[in-house]
């Protein structure tokens, strides 16, 4: 089977184009910043290859060079696109700086060595090898919710891009007879050639199911976070709350629940508008997530309602947050609404509930009692069964 470099190239290059045409008109505008990032990475990575068939057509050293530092820069720059989206899929990626001055220094290297054909081809090479073995190391763990195994195919492709591109620039550098010029028909050019096609298939495959993937944990999000604040929801709460309600009774740990609800808000709105009573709401779910401990379950489970799970806290912990988050409303209310706002609450401890919802209606019993002995202070719910 005789394979030839050049159509090798363009079948490449036509795949890339189409892929870089259709692909915008698959996936539409509204994409997220990843999926757009990824998309870009794609359209620059197609540039690259076009430049380097443009080069091989001039054997004047101006054209040459300028369209081959052209294609170099756009590989390096297709590359960081493509660790960009993988950070937002995936969590930040530790290597940014290192890949970034790779993507820098590949270029200008690659020009301030252009005279020599062994450096040049030998610098391009190993840095972009090294760009790509970035990526593919980005790709083996994660810090989000995304986890696919579309990972799994982008490691394989990268890291074999990897090996064969280093295998190219050792040809280059050290045996250039075997590798005078990009379209050498040397096996471990054509190999890297079919593997290019190859494995760009298969990168566009695992982005589409990375970009899917991410809309799906979208919908996921918004079913159990309240756009609003940004924290749980009721339905979010009850998930979370229900788990660490069962660790809790099976293990015997202390478990504090708080029912916080904002006094006199209706009152707000009234004097100050429904947008600042919004504001007011943001606020106080920022407040809430400051405050928390890494393990407390916050919510805002109503209108003005909000909740607070605390694992391992007895009633002391739980005063204590309250007396963090309150203390922080004092001082943020005013400065950032133009308006005190102050809020009641329940606290209740497990005793001996078997159900979230028996917990729950006692902190909601003390919350009350809060709202009736004049607001603005905690209650602790006294259980029988706790005292006795
Ligand atoms: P209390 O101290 O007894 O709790 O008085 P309150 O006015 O806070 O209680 P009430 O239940 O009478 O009123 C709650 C108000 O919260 C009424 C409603 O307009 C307001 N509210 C509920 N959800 C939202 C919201 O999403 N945005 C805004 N701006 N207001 C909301
Ligand atoms: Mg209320
Ligand atoms: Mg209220």
């Amino acid at each position: 089977m005789a394979l030839d470099p050049q159509t090798l190239l363009v079948v490449n290059v036509v795949n890339l184009l189409a892929l870089a045409i259709l692909l915008p008109v698959i996936m539409g505008r509204a994409l997220s910043p990843a999926a757009h990032a990824a998309r870009l990475s794609l359209i620059v990575h197609a540039g690259a290859w076009i430049a380097v068939i443009l080069s091989e057509q001039w054997d004047t050293r101006w054209p040459n060079l300028v369209l081959s530092a052209i294609s170099m820069a756009c590989f390096s720059t297709s590359n960081w696109l493509l660790y960009q989206a993988l950070g937002r899929w995936l969590g930040p990626r530790r290597f940014a700086p290192l890949l970034l001055a790779l993507v820098i220094a590949m270029p200008i290297g690659y020009v301030l060595l252009f005279d020599s054909y062994a450096w040049r081809v030998g610098w391009s090479n190993a840095l972009i090898a090294l760009q790509i073995a970035i990526l593919a190391s980005a790709t083996l763990n994660s810090s989000s919710a995304l986890r696919g195994r579309w990972r799994h195919a982008l490691f394989i492709c990268c890291s074999t891009m990897a090996t064969l591109t280093l295998a190219r620039g050792i040809l280059g550098a050290f045996f250039s007879e075997l590798y005078p010029n990009f379209a050498a028909p040397h096996p471990i050019n054509l190999l890297a050639l079919v593997v290019a096609n190859a494995t760009l298939v298969l990168t566009n495959v695992s982005v589409l199911v990375a970009w899917r993937e991410e809309a799906e944990q979208q919908l996921r999000d918004q079913a159990v976070i309240d756009p609003l604040t940004t924290i749980l929801n009721r339905r979010g709460w009850n998930e979370q709350a229900e788990r660490a309600f069962a660790n809790a009774r099976r293990y015997r740990q202390p478990l504090a629940l708080l029912s916080l609800d904002l006094d006199h808000f209706k009152r707000v709105n009234d004097e100050h508008g429904h947008e600042k009573g919004d504001e007011a709401l943001r606020l106080f779910g920022q407040l809430m997530r400051e405050q928390q401990r890494s393990g407390d379950i916050v919510a805002r489970i109503g209108g003005e309602e909000f909740c607070v799970l605390l694992p391992m806290a007895e009633a002391g912990a739980a005063r204590a947050f309250d007396h963090r988050l309150r203390s922080a409303l004092h001082a943020r209310a005013a400065a950032t609404l133009g308006f005190p706002l102050d809020y009641s609450a329940g606290l209740a401890c497990l005793a001996d509930e078997s159900e979230l919802g028996a917990l729950l209606l006692r902190s909601d019993e003390a919350l009350y009692a809060a709202k009736d002995a004049g607001r603005g202070r905690l209650i602790e719910h006294r259980s029988t069964a706790a005292a006795t």
